[in-house]
């Protein structure tokens, strides 16, 4: 519900003069932001900001979190601000604590002047330079703790002109976007710059994708070729098209890249070039992971993400199935588009197996708690294998396990795609949240008219081993375990999202303890390349007996560079394979699972056309 102010007539002409100058018409009053691009070379950006009238004291916020469950504090990076009347008279502005600031004599609108340095890149951060502009408007962008509900006018200024402005935002009469409030301005990101588009319909929505790259570097209409399929894979999996326009906003520097983001009506995506050259496979993982969040996420949305508090960590419980399960639906859409087939999908399955029971923290940290500690990612401790396990991973897992169980407990009336699609209708479409995993649970039974209760308490809440093999052997398949020499870099690392790759653990009078690797060293560099993604396969690649070179740095020893040669090591390998006899009834269960049908579905089977746009959604 949103409160509407009331202002009598005269005071809206005032204000819509403070507010914006180029307006004209009879658009509603609204807090206007012009956004000047003066120095990209200094990677500078200055932002004006115009209150209309109300309170005479009002406080202002900079989000310290944005896009990553993570604090920032974009704060820091405002080199200066103040606050003018209409007449250009300083006002008072008195910070309250980091990103927080109470403005005085505010009671007949307000301009707020700041200068901020952007030069954070990936689809996490806002970027001005040379080249372009990538903003995530949540670093940027002050807001009147009062007037986060007020529609916004949204100008750019300062665009070098041959630069071009590509946003999900809708452009306003008389120039510039629009959004309805602060949460949906945020939701945009916005790439100014020479970048190419390529567009394509399906299902009668427009899809605009942007791609800000070297052309040598990708083919855009293998690209588009492939989220074509995505588009209509994902669109058939939930049934459901809730918007008239979506825009693929892409990087693919030479360098470190940092994965995706997803938006209600958009996501950025940044993957390394030379990666997306030798396959596309990482593009279109991420992209399809990204896609289906914006159904999982931003319109099935856990309670507790809303309202977003920009002054400090959304605690959820919800990220196993927010973040796990779309990971889940991600392999289904990819196997519904014949991305990629049986053998990939049951290989990655046994990998993520085998990356859960490897973390010895699997029996002492669940799903649900492993969601609530998200904000503690960027610490390297915390990303130890007996602290912390993924809720991308365990999730991921337990949403097969769950689509395999309610197969089972509906007697193969309804799967995880049912589940899906009554969240959508009974918590998004009727503009609800869920109730974390209680609101998961509540749709799993009433899909599947089972009492789940117990599963959940173990699986998700808890900390019980998931009995692969009882959920595994209703479609024919069991999980094989195997002791194999495994190459051993002879360090353990992790990466935070877009950084660099931080040396958690040392193996002991190994060779790279020998060569001089130390816990809390950070690697910029391996085998002559820049740390990102990618890293993790290049180092699965190598056989006991290669040479590993890295660039090392750390607060202690500063940079070097150092060589060693992979060890051997014994390790547990899960592969997912057929049982020995496999009736035709696990046969016929398993046809059905890997194609995303209920074999009597319920409203799987069904060729309904995708129910038209929402129009009146929002979140
Ligand atoms: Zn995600």
């Amino acid at each position: 519900m949103k409160a509407l102010r009331l202002i009598c007539p005269i005071m809206v002409v005032a204000a819509i003069l403070i507010a914006s100058p180029a307006l004209h018409g009879q658009s509603p009053p609204s807090v206007s932001y012009f956004i000047a691009l003066a120095q990209p070379d200094q990677h500078l950006v200055e932002v004006h900001l115009s209150l209309l009238q109300g309170p005479a004291q009002r406080e202002l916020q900079l989000p310290v979190w944005n896009a990553l469950y993570q604090v920032r504090d974009f704060s820091q990076y405002i080199n200066w601000i103040h606050a003018l009347d209409g007449s250009g008279k300083p006002l008072s502005l008195r910070e309250l604590g980091k990103g927080r600031w109470q403005l005085e004599g505010a009671q007949d609108g307000a301009t707020i002047e700041y200068q901020i340095y952007v030069d954070s890149p990936g689809p996490f951060g806002a970027q001005l330079n040379s080249h372009h502009a990538f903003l995530n408007l949540a670093q940027i962008l002050i807001y009147a703790v009062d007037a986060r509900n007020t529609p916004i006018r949204l100008h750019f200024t300062h665009v070098p002109r041959e630069w071009q402005i590509a946003t999900p935002l809708a452009p306003a009469d008389g120039g510039g976007f629009s959004a309805d409030n602060y949460d949906r301005l945020v939701d945009s990101p916005v790439e100014i710059g020479t970048f190419r588009e390529s567009d394509f319909d399906e299902s009668g929505a427009r899809f605009r994708v942007i791609i800000d790259a070297d052309p040598a570097d990708y083919d855009s209409s293998q690209i588009v070729a492939d989220l074509h399929k995505i588009a209509a894979s994902a669109i058939w999996w939930m049934n459901d098209l809730p918007f008239d326009s979506y825009m693929f906003i892409y990087h693919f520097p030479h360098g470190p890249a940092g994965g995706g983001m997803e938006h209600a009506y958009s996501t950025a995506i940044e993957l390394n070039a030379d990666s997306i050259k030798q396959s596309l496979y990482p593009l279109t993982a991420v992209t399809a992971h990204e896609f289906f969040h914006l159904w999982n996420v931003k319109r099935i949305r856990p309670q507790t993400l809303e309202p977003v508090d920009y002054t400090k960590e959304n605690l959820t419980r919800a990220l196993w199935f927010s973040e796990g399960v779309t990971s889940t639906a991600e392999d289904f859409i990819q196997l519904r588009a014949g991305l990629i087939d049986e053998k990939q999908f049951l290989m990655n399955l046994g990998e993520q197996i085998g990356e859960l029971e490897r973390r010895p923290a699997h029996l002492t940290q669940s799903a649900e708690q492993s969601s609530l500690d998200a904000w503690l990612e960027g610490y390297t401790y915390y990303r130890r294998p007996e602290r912390s396990v993924s809720y991308y991973n365990k999730g991921e897992l337990f949403g097969l396990m769950l689509d395999l169980t309610l197969r089972e407990q509906s007697h193969d009336r309804a799967s995880l795609r049912e589940l899906l699609q009554w969240m959508n209708a009974n918590y998004a479409r009727k503009g609800r949240y869920f109730d974390d995993s209680n609101g998961v649970r509540e749709a799993a039974e009433a899909v599947s008219h089972a009492d789940l209760s117990a599963f959940f308490a173990k699986y998700v809440a808890g900390t019980d081993e998931l009995p692969w093999n009882d959920f595994l052997r209703t479609v024919g398949l069991q999980v094989d375990v195997q002791t194999t020499t495994m190459p051993d870099p002879g360090f353990l690392a992790s990466r935070s999202f877009d950084g660099p790759m931080s040396v958690v653990a040392v193996s002991p009078g190994g060779e790279a303890e020998q060569a001089g690797l130390r816990e809390g060293d950070t690697i910029t560099e391996l085998q002559g390349k820049s740390v990102g993604q990618e890293s993790r396969q290049d180092l699965s690649r190598l056989k006991p007996g290669d040479t590993i070179t890295a660039k090392v740095r750390s607060h202690r020893s500063g940079e070097r560079e150092l060589k060693w040669k992979v060890a051997g090591r014994p390790e547990t390998a899960y592969e997912v394979k057929d049982l020995d006899h496999i009736t035709p009834d696990q046969r016929a269960r398993r046809a059905a699972w890997l194609k995303g049908e209920a074999q009597t579905g319920v409203g799987a089977n069904s060729q309904q056309r995708p129910a038209g746009n929402t129009g009146g959604w929002s979140q």
